[in-house]
C-alpha cells in the first residue's frame, strides 16, 4: 500500500484530537464527512493541522466532502485479524472522497476482490450509534444503483455529474431540476436520464424554493440535521417540479404539518454555505393557504 499522511486505522487516530481532528470526528457523528481546505486551496480529508506538502497551518474552512468517492489504490485481505474493522475478506482501500484533494483509508466490503478495482465507485456505510470515532463510518462498500429508503437515496442513484451540478445549485441558493421533452415531466433534483423512458435531459431548469407538502412522516428518534424531537420529513413537490423531494419541516410544531401545506426552503446564511443539502435547514411554512392534492 502507498504511504499516505492518513492516520492510523485501526486502533484509533494515534495523532492529537486537537481542534481540527476534533471538528471532523465530530461532524463523523452527524453522518458528514468534512475536509479542511489548506492555504493552498486544496481540500485534506482527514483534515490535518498542517499541510504535508508545505507544512503550512491550515485554513480554518471546513468542506463537506463525499459521502462517495473513488478508489485510489487498495489490498486485499483474505484473513483478517481480530483488530479489522470486519470479520470477512476485505480491502484497505484509499479513497478519494469526491471534493477531496486527499485520500482516506478505510476498509471496503465486497464479494471478492474481482469486485474492485482502481476508479470503482464506493459509498460509505454507517454505524447505526456514532460516537464521534472513525469507526462510525463502519466501511466502504461497491456503489449499489438500487433504491434504498433513505434521504440520500435520491442522490444515491445519479453519482457523479448530475448530482455536482445539482449541489452547485444548492450552494447557489437554487434547486436545479431536469425537463424531459418526451415525458414532459420535470425531475429534481437534476438527472442526466429521464427515469421513465430513458431519454438523455440537457434541459436544466432553476426551479423555485417553495412547494407543498405531498406526504410526510413525523419523528421521534433524534437526529443531528432536525431541530428538535418529535421532527417532521417530508415529501415536498417544488412548484414546477414532478417529483417530490425529501426535506425536514421546521419552524412549525410536528403535529400542525398536513399535506397540502405550502412551504419555503430555509437556507443557512450564504457565507456558510458549501456544494451540500446541508445548506437547506429545513422547509418551513409560507402562511398560504393549503394547495388541494390531485
Ligand atoms: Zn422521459
Amino acid at each position: 500500500m502507498v504511504a499516505q499522511h492518513v492516520l492510523e486505522f485501526p486502533g484509533g487516530y494515534t495523532r492529537t484530537t486537537g481542534p481540527v481532528i476534533g471538528r471532523f470526528l465530530s461532524e463523523l457523528r452527524a453522518r458528514r464527512i468534512v475536509g479542511v481546505r489548506t492555504a493552498e486551496g486544496r481540500v485534506l480529508v482527514p483534515p490535518l493541522e498542517y499541510d504535508p506538502a508545505t507544512g503550512e497551518p491550515v485554513t480554518g474552512e471546513y468542506v463537506e466532502v463525499g459521502p462517495a468517492g473513488t478508489i485510489t489504490t487498495w489490498a486485499w485481505v483474505d484473513e483478517p485479524l481480530d483488530t479489522h474493522p470486519l470479520d470477512r475478506p476485505f480491502a484497505w482501500a484509499l479513497i478519494r472522497l469526491d471534493g477531496a484533494d486527499s485520500d482516506l483509508l478505510h476498509a471496503v466490503a465486497a464479494e471478492n476482490p474481482k469486485a474492485l478495482a482502481a476508479g470503482a465507485r464506493v459509498w460509505p456505510v454507517w454505524r447505526d450509534r456514532p460516537t464521534g470515532h472513525i469507526t462510525d463510518i463502519s466501511h466502504f462498500a461497491p456503489e449499489v444503483t438500487k433504491i434504498v429508503s433513505e434521504v440520500r437515496a435520491e442522490y444515491r442513484l445519479q453519482a457523479g455529474g448530475a448530482l455536482r451540478v445539482f449541489l452547485e445549485g444548492v450552494e447557489r441558493g437554487v434547486f436545479l431540476g431536469s425537463r424531459c421533452e418526451q415525458c414532459e415531466k420535470v425531475y429534481v433534483p437534476l438527472r442526466l436520464a429521464c427515469p421513465e423512458c430513458g431519454n438523455t435531459l440537457p434541459e436544466t431548469l432553476e426551479l423555485p424554493d417553495t412547494g407543498t407538502i405531498t406526504t410526510f412522516a413525523i419523528n421521534n428518534l433524534p437526529d443531528p440535521r432536525a431541530p428538535e424531537v418529535p421532527f417532521v420529513s417530508a415529501y415536498i413537490l417544488l412548484d414546477g417540479a414532478d417529483i417530490p423531494m425529501i426535506a425536514l419541516i421546521g419552524d412549525v410544531p410536528a403535529h400542525e404539518v398536513r399535506q397540502g401545506m405550502r412551504v419555503k426552503a430555509v437556507w443557512v446564511p450564504e457565507s456558510e454555505r458549501t456544494a451540500s443539502m446541508a445548506n437547506i435547514r429545513w422547509f418551513a411554512p409560507t402562511g398560504e393557504p393549503d394547495v388541494e392534492l390531485t
